[in-house]
């Protein structure tokens, strides 16, 4: 496989070797172990567009260190000779390094450096090493010319072939000697070792890869490489092949890309090119782009919401720091304070506030290969030509009868008993206590994982929850939890609980409780675990992953004070800080029967399917007098509610609106995912990025004592004089 692995790359095995690493980041790391193990230390050089696993090797340089910002600082630097202002010239080693291919926006970087940074006429040998894991997978790279050839060159077969889990140094035997200085060894490289009063080894002094390959190779993995080379082959004929298809490729979507644009003349796509590289040429470009949106005002896009939803659209998008911190410092003007003010400020790469002052802290990256098609090109523009692309007409459509005024009702009451669990409608007829932190009994219990960070489940990754239904009992005092999924082996298809934590009732000790933390959205909370093992084994054999079940008691339910740790989250943009339970974001979630039918009729005329009222787990519903006359429904009027009075002296605040997420494609009847209503809503209630359905809710503070609302009160909006929000 060695021989095979060199004849890929057009290196003559006279000139160099093959030594196996589990992927590129370890041929790099087996090269930083050489170079810093030298008794002089080494100095470094690298390119600003490395990816984060060159630019780590950083940490190592002893002699001193230097990040070259642009292809012409490298050439400037070596045409004076590769002076490195190094303090101990004689002594120490010196290493540049680059990619040969920016994994940021497939920018390609000259190969040729290698040969002039061996003929760099004064100083000393400079070594080369290249990151080719982003070049290989796209682009022939041809090693026959030894003399011009890297040094090091890092590969990952997995970015190539898609398997196996494997990558390469290849090393140019002539400039092993830095490697061989490394002071490690273990099994598979030494040949003697005593341990003891005298501790001696000899280390292997075979072949190269025999030193530097330390313990077991991944042996089926290099079995299967063959198999990879030869099923790439008989797919995509060769790599040229796959390069002539992908540059075709990029070069159509990035001119269509280039090419969007709002109603209004404003560009969809920043687009951040290198300005001396072109799609058309593969020298200079891989087929790669890296992008960010803004819409027709010129706002950036939040690229976690688009990720969302190109996700249910089966569009796989990367987005965030691209593992690249250089380059995407340089492209997006982001400088080393306002870096580290972002960090403070709670941003991390993959986390959701990825505007930061109205600027994006991240990008999208589209990677084309072996594989895409034009049809995935077209699929991409379509989507975001469907999303993101503002139309004329999108503009508002003014409501005339928005000021009529109707009158409203409760149509349904549900709670959440179980977070994240089936939802319980609250009978007709009875008065429901409403208390400042939510409907009585509402996510009182949650289950969490076991093991490790005991977080809170949620159906977003395992919709099976909600064929767990809750039911209140309140003639036995019990909370009855039912599987309305496929019975699994051993597991009854019901257990209950006692309501009341004191209860005497019960005569299994399921009301063993013992208080442990969990972590629910990122805040750890106090909550006491069922130590009975019929109830762990419920959740887990039902959901399918290892769990168990926390209640988390209210604070009115006649509990100690232990129990009361109702946590503090401000909501939407008000300041208020009310005591929730686990209910995401507010004690009470409303939403309108008029919205959703205006959705519904959204989605049916593009013969999606209509969404359920369930799937937004709402604890409130509020129609519309049936009196209203026909077409005169007002959708979203809710936009505008400042607060709500529910019968005669119930008054809720209206806290702002819901941002929603993928959780309502579940089907709350059958657990199933549809992608709607989620694009729908993407493309009629969005606003700066996220997506709202539905109003958060409170019992106005002040009102201390629990109130009962009960399904048909009426309910008295409340509104603002400034127009909604939100809009289309
Ligand atoms: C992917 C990539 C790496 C890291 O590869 P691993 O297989 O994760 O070690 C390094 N450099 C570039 C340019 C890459 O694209």
């Amino acid at each position: 496989m060695r021989q095979r692995v060199l004849k890929y790359f057009n290196a003559d095995p006279n000139h160099f070797d093959v030594v196996f690493v589990a992927n590129a980041t370890a041929g790099i790391k087996l090269v930083m172990e050489g170079f810093r193990d030298h008794e002089g230390g080494f100095w470094y050089g690298y390119h600003q567009d490395s990816h984060t696993s060159l630019v780590g090797v950083r940490e190592a340089a002893k002699a001193g260190q230097r990040c070259f910002m642009t292809d012409a600082e490298v050439t400037t630097w070596l045409e004076d000779g590769g002076e490195t202002g190094s303090s101990n010239i004689g002594n120490d080693l010196l290493l540049f390094a680059y990619p040969a291919q920016s994994n940021m926006n497939g920018r390609r970087l000259p190969l040729s450096w290698p040969k002039r940074i061996r003929s760099c006429s004064h100083g000393e040998k400079i070594y080369s090493l290249l990151d080719a894991a982003a070049l290989v997978s796209t682009s022939p790279f041809d090693l026959s010319v030894a003399d011009a050839a890297p040094d090091f060159t890092v590969v990952s077969f997995y970015k190539v072939f898609g398997f196996p889990d494997l990558g390469a140094l290849i090393v140019r035997k002539e400039s092993a000697a830095p490697l061989t200085q490394r002071s490690y060894f273990g099994g598979g490289t030494v040949d003697m070792v005593t341990c003891g009063i005298q501790n001696w080894h000899i280390k292997k002094q075979g072949s190269l890869h025999e030193q530097l390959e330390d313990g077991t190779l991944p042996i089926h993995s290099i079995i299967a490489l063959d198999n990879a080379l030869n099923t790439h082959a008989r797919l995509f004929t060769s790599i040229d092949c796959v390069s002539h298809h992908v540059t075709f490729l990029a070069q159509h979507l990035y001119e269509h890309l280039a090419a969007l644009h709002h109603y209004n003349g404003q560009r969809v796509c920043k687009i951040y090119k290198d300005p001396f590289s072109t799609y058309t040429d593969s020298k200079t470009q891989g087929p790669i782009i890296a992008f960010n949106l803004s819409n027709s005002l010129g706002h950036f896009v939040s690229n976690t919401e688009i990720e969302k939803l190109a996700a249910i659209k089966h569009i796989q998008l990367r987005s965030g720091g691209l593992c690249n911190p250089g380059g995407i410092a340089s492209s997006l003007g982001l400088t080393p304070w306002q870096l580290e003010r972002n960090f403070t400020a709670g941003h991390r790469c993959g986390t959701e506030n990825d505007i930061v002052e109205g600027r994006p802290v991240g990008m999208l990256r589209v990677s084309l290969g072996a594989m895409s098609n034009l049809k995935d090109v077209e699929n991409l523009l379509d989507f975001l030509a469907e999303f993101f692309v503002d139309k004329a007409d999108s503009s508002q459509v003014i409501d005339t009868l928005r000021s009529r005024e109707v009158a409203f009702s409760v149509e349904s009451l549900t709670i959440y008993p179980i977070k994240s669990c089936g939802g319980w409608p609250i009978p007709y007829g009875i008065g429901w206590d409403l208390r400042e932190e939510g409907l009585a009994w509402d996510r009182e219990w949650c289950v969490v994982h076991q093991a490790g960070t005991r977080q809170a489940l949620s159906q977003k990754k395992y919709p099976k929850m909600a064929l767990l239904r809750p039911t209140i009992d309140l003639d036995s005092g019990l909370l009855r939890v039912r599987f309305d999924g496929p019975q699994p082996l051993l597991t009854p298809l019901e257990i209950t609980l006692p309501l009341n934590v004191d209860s005497t009732l019960s005569t299994a000790n399921s009301q063993d409780c013992r208080p442990t933390a969990s972590s629910v959205c990122g805040d750890l909370i106090q909550a006491d675990t069922y130590l009975a093992k019929n109830i762990a084994d419920f959740f887990t054999n039902t959901i399918g992953t290892p769990c168990t079940l926390v209640r988390f008691p209210s604070v009115a339910a006649g509990l100690s004070e232990r129990h009361s740790k109702a946590h503090l989250r401000s909501v939407g943009n008000t300041q208020v800080e009310r005591p929730i339970l686990l209910s995401n974001e507010s004690p009470v979630l409303t939403i309108s029967r008029s919205s959703l039918n205006r959705l519904n009729e959204q989605i049916k005329a593009k013969d999606g399917k209509a969404a359920n009222a369930s799937v937004f787990r709402a604890n409130i519903i509020i129609a519309e007098d049936h009196a209203s006359r026909p077409g005169c429904e007002k959708p979203y009027i809710e936009d505008d509610w400042k607060s709500l009075m529910i019968g005669n002296a119930v008054r809720l605040d209206v806290l702002g609106p819901c941002r929603r997420c993928l959780m309502v494609c579940v089907d709350q009847s059958t657990a199933e995912k549809d992608e709607e209503p989620f694009v729908t809503l993407a493309k009629t209630r969005r606003k700066e990025g996220k997506v709202y359905f539905g109003v958060h809710t409170a019992l106005s503070s002040g009102q201390k004592h629990p109130k009962k609302i009960k399904v048909g009160d009426r309910v008295l909006p409340c509104r603002t004089d400034q127009e909604s929000g939100v809009s289309g």
